[in-house]
């Protein structure tokens, strides 16, 4: 075997006999727990390699640039409660990748309610120029070649005391990764998927405890519908508002948020909403939310949306939380779960589980 068990931060390929591509680490997704959980590695000096199936970096926290505007789809703002995480961001805000947006937003019950607003004094934050900044960013800071985007895993299994990585590469198709411990990241459900395709079952170098405790997690879906419009959208300052329940959870102005030039809108459906018409027409579910905000659009949105888009979440957020921030599906090697469904939800809470997860990992490579 010329695997090697060394430490270095290099990025230049290296092959076991058998022609898996070899890393210390692998971790499986580029939204902010793997890029988080990526950084914590890095600083240990491990060859880290992080495998993304989309095209860019960022998940949830995501921007869509089209007819001349820009739009966050997912993730619309972040806050800051622990320290970790505020380090991270105050690097980012001042390398200009990140700013604060205001200190809340309107709110109402639904959308036929009146508005409250209801400022509380805490910063909410967003990307500079959209919330991809802030991953961007995370990533643009590590060794070259570490994030490896257009490459979905497809199996994750444990072969002469390491972990095997099955993957497809958008541009080259199949490969395979050895690593001596993996991190993933993706949401709980796919997670599984991999873990039963590369034959870890419960007994079978899974813990069924934690296979039972990944089987509790669930996601609420979102449609997300973006709208650019001929003019200034009639959403109050500072351009977000909030519904307690109802078909539109949350409302954004995406010009006045400060990443659009033109003004344009992105509303999200709710849970309850997007899982009964996950399966509709998009035009069907463009229509009727388009219908659902026109209160905010000035004028008939037959004349003053000039273009739109709609992008399904399947995965949005978390109904379910495991009160630890990571789960070991094996201890030796090491296989660990994180994200946002770990601990605590949303950007911090991804972003912190990441974070524990690799200094778990690291604690557990070190003494094996
Ligand atoms: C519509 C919406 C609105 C939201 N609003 C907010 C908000 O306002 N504030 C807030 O704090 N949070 C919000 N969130 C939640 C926030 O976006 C998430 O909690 C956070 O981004 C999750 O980060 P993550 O790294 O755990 O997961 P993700 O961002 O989902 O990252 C997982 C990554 O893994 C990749 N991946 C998956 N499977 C594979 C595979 N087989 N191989 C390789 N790569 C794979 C995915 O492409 C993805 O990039 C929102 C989410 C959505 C969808």
């Amino acid at each position: 075997m010329s695997e090697s068990n060394g430490r270095s931060s290099g990025a230049v390929a290296q092959h076991s006999d058998r022609g898996d591509e070899v890393a210390d680490i692998v971790v499986i997704g580029a939204g902010i727990a793997g890029l988080c959980a990526a950084g914590e590695l890095a600083k240990t000096g491990r060859r880290v390699l992080v495998l993304e199936k989309s095209r860019g970096a960022g998940g949830r926290m995501a921007t869509r640039r089209f007819g001349g505007a820009v739009c966050d789809h997912g993730a619309q703002f972040f806050t800051i409660r622990g320290r970790a995480f505020g380090g991270i961001v105050a690097a980012a805000h001042a390398a200009g990748m990140a700013t604060t947006w205001c200190e809340g937003f309107s709110r109402a019950p639904t959308v036929a309610d009146p508005l409250e607003n209801t400022a509380d004094g805490h910063a909410r934050w967003r990307g500079s120029r959209g919330m991809t900044d802030l991953p961007k960013w995370i990533a643009g800071g590590l060794t070259a070649g570490t994030v490896r985007t257009g490459i979905r895993a497809t199996a994750i299994g444990l072969a002469a005391g390491r972990v095997r990585i099955a993957a497809e590469d958008a541009a080259c198709g199949p490969m395979s990764f050895s690593a001596g411990g993996v991190l993933v990241t993706s949401p709980v459900p796919q997670s599984l998927e991999l873990f039963a395709a590369g034959g870890m079952t419960a007994g079978q170098g899974a813990d069924a405890e934690a296979l039972a405790s990944l089987g509790s997690v669930d996601y609420d879906p979102c449609f997300a519908l973006m709208l650019v419009l001929r003019s200034p959208s009639l959403v109050p300052p500072p351009g977000g508002i909030q519904f307690a329940a109802g078909p539109i959870s949350w409302l954004a102005d995406n010009q006045q948020k400060g990443i659009s030039p033109v003004p344009a809108l992105t509303a999200h459906a709710g849970g309850e909403w997007s899982r009964r018409r996950f399966d509709d027409p998009p035009d069907n579910v463009a229509d009727e939310l388009t219908d659902l905000v026109r209160p905010w659009i000035d004028g008939d949105p037959a004349g003053a949306v000039i273009e739109r888009s709609l992008h399904r979440w399947k995965y949005a957020t978390p109904t379910t939380i495991l009160p630890a921030p990571l789960v070991a599906v094996s201890a030796a090697p090491p296989v660990v779960c994180c994200g946002d469904a770990f601990a605590g939800p949303k950007v911090e809470g991804a972003a912190s589980s990441g974070m524990a997860a690799a200094r778990w990992l690291t604690r557990t490579l070190g003494s094996s």
